[in-house]
């Protein structure tokens, strides 16, 4: 390694020098996003998308967006970014800033762990053997147990709201055929919620429970808002655009902490090395990326890898990622590599 002199750039100037071009110029983010987009595409098809719940099937394979939306409040897109698709898992992160909220830190973490599962997202192995409260908030036994958290507190709507306020977008709604397609077949998470309520940990009842998870997973959303979601967890909970403080900046380093470490279920800690970026993945397609200080990421493809993790996204954001310095002990721009 050889470090280059970093007091001057180019020009002599030290303008900037704590800014990367795509800060402050929007073309390069937007050449690096096209670059990405494509990356993502050419992968899309070794992807398959999920048909667990069958209403997800009907999705296209080859379906793919990207958004980033910047602390300035600029968006820079490519692709489908306006389509509307199901949050599915991503919803974990909002439920759990809304419990935060609602609990406080102590209350929330005294009922879900915040350990790293290893195990796929609908596991029941280790809630049954390990240990009585689910490892996490980012994998559905944790999911279950912070909504029944929320089902003792809010009904539906107030949930809804303030989805579309996280996500600084009104026309966030119910998917009707998909909540009714999970409500339908989700018997796994019915599993986990009786575990939960057989241990005696479930705090509200699990029909109610299940019944609000599986409306949160149903939220129809796009790549813009999960940017949106992103951004506001990357800039300490406050819309960098409105100046509203969504969630406390302890929450929002809370929530960014488990994404992660968790976020993307058994594939976090490889997206870890390669990525670096807190995120959270959906078996919609969709993944939200916080970019500390600087950016949210919004992902829509929904061809899955086998982990549940979107395919195109995974490519897009590991290209972005380097090309751009994101990942979070990124070394120093100008050191070479040898
Ligand atoms: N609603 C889905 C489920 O509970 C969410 C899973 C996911 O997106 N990974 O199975």
């Amino acid at each position: 390694m050889e470090r280059i002199d970093t007091q001057q750039d180019a020009q002599g100037s030290n303008e900037n020098k704590e800014m990367p071009d795509w800060m402050h110029d929007e073309r390069v983010l937007k050449e690096h996003l096209q670059y990405a987009f494509v990356k993502g595409c050419k992968v899309l098809g070794q992807g398959r998308v999920a048909d667990y719940i069958p209403e997800l099937a009907r999705a296209d394979t080859y379906a793919f967006g990207l958004a980033a939306q910047k602390t300035d409040g600029t968006v820079v897109s490519c692709g489908e970014v306006d389509t509307r698709f199901s949050i599915q898992s991503v919803s974990k992160v909002i439920s759990l800033a809304l419990a935060l909220k609602l609990l406080g830190t102590e209350e929330v973490f005294s009922h879900v762990l915040m350990e790293p599962s290893g195990d796929s997202f609908s596991s029941i192995i280790k809630l049954d053997t390990k240990s009585d409260l689910p490892y996490n908030p980012m994998i559905n036994a944790g999911a279950i147990q912070v909504v029944s958290l929320l089902a003792d507190q809010v009904g539906f709507q107030d949930a809804l709201q303030f989805a579309r306020y996280m996500c600084m977008d009104p026309d966030v709604d119910l998917n009707e055929p998909v909540y009714r397609s999970e409500a339908q077949t989700g018997d796994r998470n019915r599993a986990i919620a009786y575990l939960l309520k057989s241990k005696g940990v479930l705090v509200a009842d699990p029909e109610e429970t299940l019944d609000l998870y599986f409306r949160l997973c149903a939220l129809n959303v796009t790549a813009k808002s999960l940017a949106t979601l992103g951004l506001v967890l990357a800039n300490d909970g406050e819309n960098p655009i409105t100046s509203q403080h969504v969630i406390a900046p302890r929450h929002a380093r809370a929530i960014n902490s488990l994404m992660f470490t968790c976020g993307m279920y058994d594939g976090s800690g490889e997206f870890g090395v390669k990525v670096g970026i807190p995120a959270k993945s959906g078996v919609g397609g969709g993944i939200a990326c916080s970019v500390k200080g600087r950016m949210g990421i919004g992902v829509y493809g929904p061809a899955l890898n086998e982990k549940g993790n979107s395919v195109g996204g995974l490519a897009a954001l590991e290209y972005l990622s380097d090309a751009l310095h994101l990942h979070v002990f990124d070394y120093h721009p100008y050191i070479v590599e040898k």
